[in-house]
């Protein structure tokens, strides 16, 4: 079976892996379509892995079938979620594993073949394709979608999205689909164009502007009402909290490490609110294919598509940050 080797400081290289076994309560899904994650450019730009992939968005067909499992078939279309929980916790029960303190996280979906957990496979309806698919169960769309749920006031009215990479490009599709204004900032101008394209009202390009006074004139000079940080980056986080507007909300969508905030400047003076969004429930992929089968344009965020065997490409391409979700197809 050919696999994804994530041979580290930028090398793809596509070996031979051992066929994946099924252990119980698991099931062997053969790969139709898996996609690029912004956050599998830390392994592939540094020190990669010993051996094989952290992709972790893929729909494909049920192949194999492990003891215990129930409620799926040999030959089923499924979409994966690649975090399982424990399957008996309160969390489990409302299948919100990312809270599941057990959570586990199966990668190695840029391959042939690859194991899941068949409590995390979400059966796709005939009117889902592979690529819509493969963008509500994956986290290209269930990172904003989760993100949503927490920013969900009517009050809302102007969103900022810092950072217009994957995540921060479907923030824009999602705010926008969710009648919002968006303004979009970033450094790199086909971002930003793809931003506008997604329902973007304004971009800022942050090279051109200071993005925190541009965002506030762009709001009555009173800043945005919500801030997403999606860069991952301690200054485009100061920017957020700088740019919104006194009582609003800064969301951290970017993973990063410590850098300081102070509870006076940032948070109690303003009274600002500061919220994390993590990954998805497995429980929203209901809600966020109601969402596609009401008009969002979930493909529109795809830029590039490669066959598997152009894996080192695809990256290539991907970790350039001209592009917005980029795939691979299996034949
Ligand atoms: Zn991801
Ligand atoms: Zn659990």
């Amino acid at each position: 079976m050919r696999i994804v080797k994530m041979a580290g400081k930028g090398r793809i290289d596509m070996v031979d892996g051992p066929e994946p076994v099924p252990a119980s309560g698991e099931v062997v899904v053969e790969t139709a379509v898996s996609a690029l994650c912004g956050s599998e450019l830390h392994t592939y730009l540094g020190e990669g892995l010993p051996e094989g992939n952290n992709g972790h968005e893929a729909v494909g067909t049920v192949v194999e079938i492990g003891d215990n499992v129930s409620g799926l078939e040999i030959g089923q279309r499924v979409g994966v979620s690649a975090i399982a929980g424990c399957g008996h916790c309160e969390y489990c029960a409302k299948k919100q594993y990312t809270w599941c303190p057990e959570f586990k996280f199966y990668g190695n979906m840029h391959a042939e073949r690859f194991l899941a957990s068949a409590s995390s496979c979400y059966p796709l309806p005939d009117d889902v394709s592979w690529e819509v698919g493969v963008l509500i169960t994956g986290d290209g769309l269930g990172v904003p979608y989760h993100t949503s749920r927490k920013i969900a006031s009517s009050e809302i009215k102007t969103v900022a999205v810092f950072g217009a990479g994957p995540v921060g490009l479907s923030n824009v599709l999602m705010q926008a689909h969710l009648g919002r204004r968006v303004i979009a900032v970033d450094i790199v101008p086909e971002r930003l164009a793809a931003a506008k394209k997604l329902g973007a009202s304004d971009s800022v390009n942050a090279k051109e502007w200071d993005p925190i006074e541009r965002v506030r004139e762009l709001c009555d000079g009173i800043g945005a009402d919500v801030c997403i940080e999606a860069a991952g980056r301690p200054e485009t986080a100061m920017a957020c909290f700088n740019a919104v507007r006194t009582a609003g909300t800064v969301v951290f969508n970017g993973e990063q490490g410590a850098f300081p905030l102070s509870p006076s400047d940032q948070f109690i003076r303003r009274d600002i609110t500061a919220v994390g969004a993590w990954f998805y429930h497995f429980c929203e992929i209901d809600q966020m294919l109601q969402l596609y089968r009401d008009g969002l344009p979930v493909t529109d965020l795809i830029s590039h598509r490669y066959p598997f065997a152009d894996t080192a490409t695809a990256f290539e391409k991907f970790s350039s940050g001209q592009s917005s979700k980029v795939l691979l197809h299996y034949s």
